[in-house]
């Protein structure tokens, strides 16, 4: 409903006798005379200024709208009208009891089937990131052919979805380069041999050091998506992503300027190239932010914060106010772009900036890291060198959220995921079963966070996140914002149409 509907659907609903009420569970921050208004249950939010706050205190829990309306407060008629309206558009306020939404079924979303497939091609990788989920070394095992083939076939045979996207993921997938080719091919012949009816679509995501021309012209020719791992400038980059090898004479040798030169190589060949960073100290957000932007003049990229996965357990430190210090510098850095999109009047496509300001003007969840359940081995599967299924590709390493093997006799994916236990009690994590999230008023935009690092973290996924406190610094932080800078949500509001949606 525009604003224009709403005016005339309040002025032929609000009569003198309906009962308004305010919902219960309304959180209020302050901020000077400001208040934000928080309502839970719709994921819903407002904020009130001057009079109108003033309004929300007098209004007490609430009455009908002939007293309302009659209250002597200075606010005027048509301003208290319309104050109705935006109250009960956004879940804040009842009338006759009922609220603008059914928040009882609006978040349900029904049995999924996934549709984004991970598969650990290779565990091998010719770097030794300091942060490596696969913990790889060069002499790693790699994923058999025949193993490989029969994930490919099982899941355009037996997952119902017509979309399906097959990741490469590893170690470094490129270290399989003609395996990788011969999954492709493989995949696209069996649909149309089969008649199959699917529709695929290929990516791969590389350290890039091993992105070369040729590849690249391949790549193009066979249209798989290439994304590359880069960590901002050389001395955040090189400071975890180093050759395999390095440290052993005392030193880490840097990575950066051969992942960078075959990255603009690629660009230059034409091909979109997709660019990921992780950032482990806080401040380097504005970095990456800055070398991405500047530097690179790359409009779109991606920055994950680093997790207790892996590698990083034994290599870097987690202290435990990572996330309020990762949610300042990513609120910072949401400042910057904003100031860089006005000055050059163009947009930027930070995920996940765009996930985040999605979930604050839309019910819509369309990515599956900001669902409840989440995308857990309903959106994403991950497959293991060995022909493991995991349910999702964080774990496909790991050996933990393992569902089952392709080898298993009688396995058969769709009845996994209709029936198997592990991953039926995987969907029961949701914010209304977590003790914590289920208070929370952030519950509907946060969604909890993601279940493989909370496993991971707290060996337990009934759980909140482990950076819990950056979702609850983040959402409040950007509702503010939004309110301050109505123009954000067309610079940095494209919505997520990531291949994982
Ligand atoms: S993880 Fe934290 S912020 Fe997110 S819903 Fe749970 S309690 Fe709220
Ligand atoms: S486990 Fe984490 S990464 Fe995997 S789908 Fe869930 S939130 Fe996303």
């Amino acid at each position: 409903m525009d604003d224009r509907e709403m005016d005339s659907f309040v002025a032929s609903n609000l009569t003198a006798s309906t009962l308004i009420t305010k919902e219960n569970d309304v959180s209020i921050k302050r901020r000077g005379k400001q208040l934000l208004l928080i309502a839970p249950r719709a994921a819903g939010w407002l904020v009130l200024d001057g009079l109108e706050a003033e309004f929300w205190h007098a209004m007490g829990r609430g009455g009908n709208w002939l007293e309302l309306q009659t209250k002597q407060h200075p606010l005027g008629a048509k301003e208290r009208e319309a104050l109705m309206g935006r109250l009960y558009r956004v879940g804040l306020i009842k009338w006759n009891g009922r609220g603008y939404y059914n928040t009882d079924a609006m978040w349900q979303y029904g049995r999924r089937y996934p549709t984004f497939l991970c598969l650990h091609l290779t565990e091998a990788c010719n770097f030794a990131c300091k942060y490596c989920m696969a913990d790889s070394v060069p002499s790693n095992g790699r994923m058999p052919v025949p193993t490989m083939e029969l994930i490919l076939a099982k899941c355009m045979r037996e997952l119902p979805p017509k979309c399906l996207r097959f990741d490469f993921h590893g170690g470094e997938p490129l270290m399989a380069w003609e395996q990788m080719l011969h999954a492709v091919r493989f995949a696209r012949e069996l649909n149309e041999k089969e008649g199959l009816g699917k529709e695929l679509s290929f990516i791969f995501q590389t350290n890039g050091s091993l992105l070369t021309a040729d590849k690249v012209q391949i790549l193009k020719d066979e249209n798989i998506h290439v994304g590359v791992s880069m960590d901002g400038p050389a001395e955040v980059h090189d400071a975890n992503r180093v050759f395999a090898g390095s440290g052993r004479d005392g030193a880490d040798r840097g990575t950066h300027a051969l992942v960078v030169k075959n990255y603009l190589a690629a660009r230059e060949a034409g091909i979109r190239v997709g660019l990921l960073g992780v950032v482990h100290e806080p401040a380097d957000y504005l970095k990456c932010f800055d070398y991405f932007v500047n530097e690179l003049k790359a409009r779109s990229f991606r920055l994950n914060y680093s997790s207790f996965i892996g590698r990083s357990v034994r290599m870097l430190d987690f202290p435990a106010t990572r996330a309020e210090a990762f949610a300042d510098y990513w609120l910072q850095m949401i400042d910057r772009a904003l100031a860089w999109c006005r000055e050059h009047h163009e947009k930027l496509d930070i995920s996940d900036v765009d996930n985040q300001l999605n979930n604050l003007i839309s019910k819509q969840r369309p990515f599956m890291c900001y669902r409840s359940p989440c995308g857990v081995g309903n959106s994403i599967l991950g497959f293991a060198i060995d022909g493991g299924v995991h349910a999702c590709e964080e774990m496909a390493s790991t050996g933990m959220l393992r569902l089952g093997s392709v080898f298993d006799e009688g396995f058969n994916l769709k009845d996994m995921v209709e029936s198997n236990p592990l991953l039926l009690d995987l969907q029961k994590r949701t914010v209304d079963s977590i003790p914590r999230c289920r208070r929370c008023e952030l519950r509907r935009f946060c969604f909890g966070g993601c279940t493989s690092k909370t496993l991971a973290y707290y060996g337990d996924y009934m759980h909140e996140s482990p950076m819990c406190r950056f979702y609850q610094r983040v959402f409040v932080g950007l509702m503010w914002r939004l309110y301050d800078n109505p123009d954000m949500l067309s610079y940095l509001g494209s919505r997520c149409c990531k291949p994982c949606c």
